[in-house]
């Protein structure tokens, strides 16, 4: 089943991720405010342990959680018997919900902020902070992903096919890309877009506490966690008080999560407001 990742989801994540980035060179949405180059190197760098316990670990251990689960019959589709398109749907829409809780998780628990704070603490947003996780946060979320492939019965195929998915949407999400308003509007009904977890990774608190869903943009709507109304250009990305480019080193980035944290200062409310769209500063 893992093959199925190496031989399609490999090159087509691979592919994406190439088109991504020209992209961002041509039709850039955030200004940058560190050397582009400088940031791709660190955030490989920091991605590498989380990788390779990825592929060697993670996906391994959560399709053979699936496998085993043909013989437990634990979980909703088992008990649902739904016709196997609705099967597939439904596992791919709560796969999805339960990442959404758990990015919440990530972002409410101090013991998971530790880890989570590294990938949020990049002063620039694009398709490489995709890749910058720490490696405890990919240890960490084994548990609460396993619980959920194991709650809703997710086959092995499902497992993959919607890693592969997951995968695709953080690298489109995270990038700078500057979409068409009317097309992002659109998109958006139904994905995260780029625009959407940009405010994601605003330094204003309230602002980081929203957007958390991963592929559709549906769980922010109905826990009332979405917020659009931000422009991009007033987004500062990053953590106020991890904003100082010397201390996000590839060394400081990874022993972060073992080090004391700092709480979160800075602006509570964007001085100008919400809602900008009147004077003329077009927002989703
Ligand atoms: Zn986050």
């Amino acid at each position: 089943m893992e093959s199925i990742f190496d031989r399609y989801g490999a090159p087509v994540l691979t592919l994406l991720f190439i088109i991504l980035m020209v992209m961002e060179s041509r039709f850039q949405l955030r200004r940058r405010v560190q050397h582009r180059w400088k940031r791709v190197i660190i955030n490989f760098a920091v991605s590498i342990p989380a990788f390779l316990l990825l592929r060697l670990m993670f996906i391994p251990l959560m399709v053979w959680l699936a496998l085993e689960n043909r013989g437990w019959q634990i979980g909703l589709t088992y008990l649902l018997e739904l016709p196997a398109f609705v099967e597939a749907m439904a596992t791919v829409l709560l796969l999805d919900y339960s990442n959404y809780l758990w990015h919440v998780l990530l972002h409410r628990l101090p013991v998971l902020w530790r880890f989570h704070l590294v990938h949020h603490t990049d002063l620039d947003l694009d398709v490489t902070t995709a890749f910058r996780f720490h490696f405890g946060e990919m240890i960490g979320s084994v548990f609460f992903r396993g619980a959920a492939i194991l709650l809703i019965g997710a086959t092995p195929l499902m497992v993959v096919v919607y890693e592969i998915a997951f995968e695709a949407a953080t690298a489109f999400h995270h990038s700078n890309i500057k979409m068409p308003l009317r097309l992002e509007r659109v998109l958006n009904f139904f994905i995260v877009t780029p625009r959407m977890h940009g405010i994601h990774h605003s330094i204003v608190k309230r602002e980081t506490d929203s957007n958390f869903a991963v592929i559709f943009s549906l769980w922010d709507r109905l826990h009332r966690t979405v917020r659009l109304n931000i422009p991009q250009h007033e987004v500062v990305i990053g953590v106020p008080t991890y904003h100082n480019e010397n201390e996000l080193t590839i060394r400081h980035l990874l022993k972060l999560p073992f080090t004391k944290i700092r709480p979160w200062s800075g602006p509570l409310k964007r001085p100008s407001g919400d809602g900008a769209e009147g004077r003329g500063q077009k927002t989703l």
